[in-house]
């Protein structure tokens, strides 16, 4: 009969378990008849955290002018830029600060390339909320931001090869590793810094899913629950993927778990990613074991 396997660890990091506290924390602690409490970007990317939170009030805003003077506003765990620091002290807002002290390393690292004048190399997405604020953190044109090995390869050359280099918390490690690779091959003047790369929430996700994979006695298949959106979701598929599962799904909520068209695998793993609510995983479980193990798919 198929087996499914909960792959541990899995779920919420301390970063967004954190963040969510801090977000209830600031609707429960509302005066009576006050407005929503405001949240810049989602909290984390994870549609049913976000809706729960919107449901008790909470307004997302993609940027500060939308938030009234004075009124509370949640910086998410993807951390916010100096200038939208700056830009919240000046128009007199109160901020509840949920940035996860794993980005916060990254800014200090930034920040610390940047007073040495170095150029400063973020390896991640370009358009993702935690990127932006990273790259504000040194002066524009001391920022290069490289997704691939032809991202490095169309870096402008650096003085004496010289560069500082971090990297967003949530990609695969692999992928990284690629890039710095390209990178190392190109210029001879880098700096590095472990604490200032991927996290150690996205490795040990990553590191289970592909032990699962390569450990399995079969050909199994990985179902991964979290939102798209969510950067650290989408690299446990990719992970599986390279690992060799027979067979990688990603689903949003109950709606798209029921949607899989599922394979006759003799193993199946199921993981999270670190802002998917536990309470998906629990009623998931539920329904794959029922599916799996009924042997109706
Ligand atoms: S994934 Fe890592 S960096 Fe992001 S919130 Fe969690 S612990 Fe922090």
């Amino acid at each position: 009969m198929p087996v499914l396997h909960v792959i541990e660890p899995h779920g919420f990091c301390s970063g967004v378990k954190a963040a969510a506290e801090a977000a209830a924390k600031a609707l429960d602690s509302r005066p009576d008849g006050a407005g929503g409490v405001y949240c810049l970007h989602e909290l984390v990317h994870n549609s049913i955290v976000v809706e729960g939170l919107r449901a008790r009030g909470m307004v997302f805003v993609d940027s500060l002018s939308g938030v009234p003077r004075g009124a509370t506003v949640l910086f998410s765990a993807h951390g916010v830029s100096p200038a939208v620091r700056a830009e919240a002290e000046s128009r007199g807002l109160d901020v509840v600060d949920a940035t996860c002290p794993f980005v916060t390393r990254v800014h200090r690292e930034v920040r610390a390339y940047a007073q040495d004048g170095l150029p400063v190399v973020i390896i991640g997405n370009a358009g993702h909320a935690e990127v932006a604020g990273t790259a504000g953190e040194a002066p524009p044109e001391l920022v290069h931001v490289v997704n691939s090995a032809a991202d490095v390869a169309a870096l402008p050359d650096f003085p004496g090869g010289a560069a500082g280099v971090v990297a967003q918390t949530t990609l695969g490690t692999d992928d990284v590793e690629a890039v710095l690779s390209a990178l190392r091959a190109r210029f001879g003047g880098l700096r590095t810094s472990p604490a200032a790369s991927v996290c150690y929430a996205t490795r040990d996700r990553q590191r289970a899913v592909r032990e699962y994979v390569r450990s399995a006695p079969g050909p199994c298949g990985v179902v991964v629950l979290g939102s798209p959106e969510s950067s650290n979701t989408r690299r446990l598929a990719e992970t599986a993927r390279a690992a060799g599962a027979a067979f990688t799904a990603l689903a949003g909520d109950m709606a798209g778990l029921s949607a899989l068209d599922l394979p006759e695998l003799g193993f199946f793993g199921i993981t999270s990613g670190a802002s998917t609510p536990e309470e998906f995983l629990e009623s998931a479980v539920a329904a794959l074991r029922g599916r799996i193990e009924g042997g109706c798919r």
